[in-house]
């Protein structure tokens, strides 16, 4: 059986003051739950934030690394440097990475083996814009985007794989994805993954959806058979609505 998983997503939002007065508010409402929880935020706040976060069981998720071990890369966070300040998730390929940052599916695929070989726990995002969904290519686009990006990747190292489908017409726009359209396509992300990797294993991934994921639309998502958990931006923002969302 999967944990359902809830992210929040910060972006660029918050310094870490802002940030230890989230986790303390949230603390004082937050019960311990079945449902895993991580919090991704900035790298300048994940120092403060692992240290505001002891005692809880809430783990620790960055939004980006690089893919290079080390070197000359002005402005790039190594996965050791996520390592040594606790983190166990990293975001990986998320939309407004390819879309601004010239994020490639090369680039994902890198950064899915470096998070591995350090122990971290990508959640790899994958999603088609508006044009595409209304060309009826989405399903072909999110399955290229997941074969190029688990290219070579061991079946050991796929089961523990985090997968988040957000459709990038539904991101930040107030529009979800119906929970019928979320639903079928992680249905079908997960059958690619059993095609490549066999039932046992595409069984353990986790797969969240995004997109608009507030407290008013997060118990009919997650109800949903596919669905594991979700990834959720703006609405993690404010404790009270996080946690509405977490007890889904
Ligand atoms: P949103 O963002 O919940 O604000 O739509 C989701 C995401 O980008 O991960």
């Amino acid at each position: 059986m999967r944990t359902p998983f809830i992210a929040g997503n910060w972006k660029m939002f918050k310094t870490s003051k802002e940030a230890q007065t989230f986790v303390k508010e949230f603390k004082e409402i937050y019960e311990k739950s079945d449902v895993k929880v991580a919090l991704c935020a900035p790298y300048t706040q994940l120092a403060a934030l692992k240290e505001a976060l002891i005692g809880t069981d809430i783990k620790l998720g960055a939004q980006n690394m690089h893919f290079e071990e080390s070197g000359a890369f002005t402005g790039e966070i190594s996965a050791d440097m996520l390592v040594e300040l606790g983190v166990d998730y990293c975001i990986i390929g998320h939309s407004e990475r390819r879309q601004y940052f010239n994020e490639t599916n090369l680039s994902v695929n890198l950064k899915l083996h470096k998070a591995f070989a350090h122990g971290i726990i990508p959640i790899l995002c994958i999603g088609e814009v508006l044009a595409q969904r209304d060309a009826g290519e989405e399903f072909a686009v999110v399955r290229s985007q997941l074969e190029l990006a688990l290219v070579d990747l061991s079946p050991e190292l796929a089961a523990g794989l985090v997968v988040a489908y957000e459709p990038v017409w539904a991101i930040g726009t107030g529009r979800t994805a119906t929970p019928e359209q979320a639903d079928d396509m992680i249905g079908y992300i997960r059958k690619v993954i059993e095609e490549k990797y066999g039932d046992d294993i595409s069984e353990q991934v986790v797969i969240l959806y995004g997109g608009s994921v507030k407290p008013d639309n997060a118990s009919e998502l997650m109800n949903m058979v596919e669905i594991d958990g979700a990834l959720v931006g703006g609405a993690s923002l404010k404790p009270v609505d996080f946690l509405e969302i977490i007890n889904f």
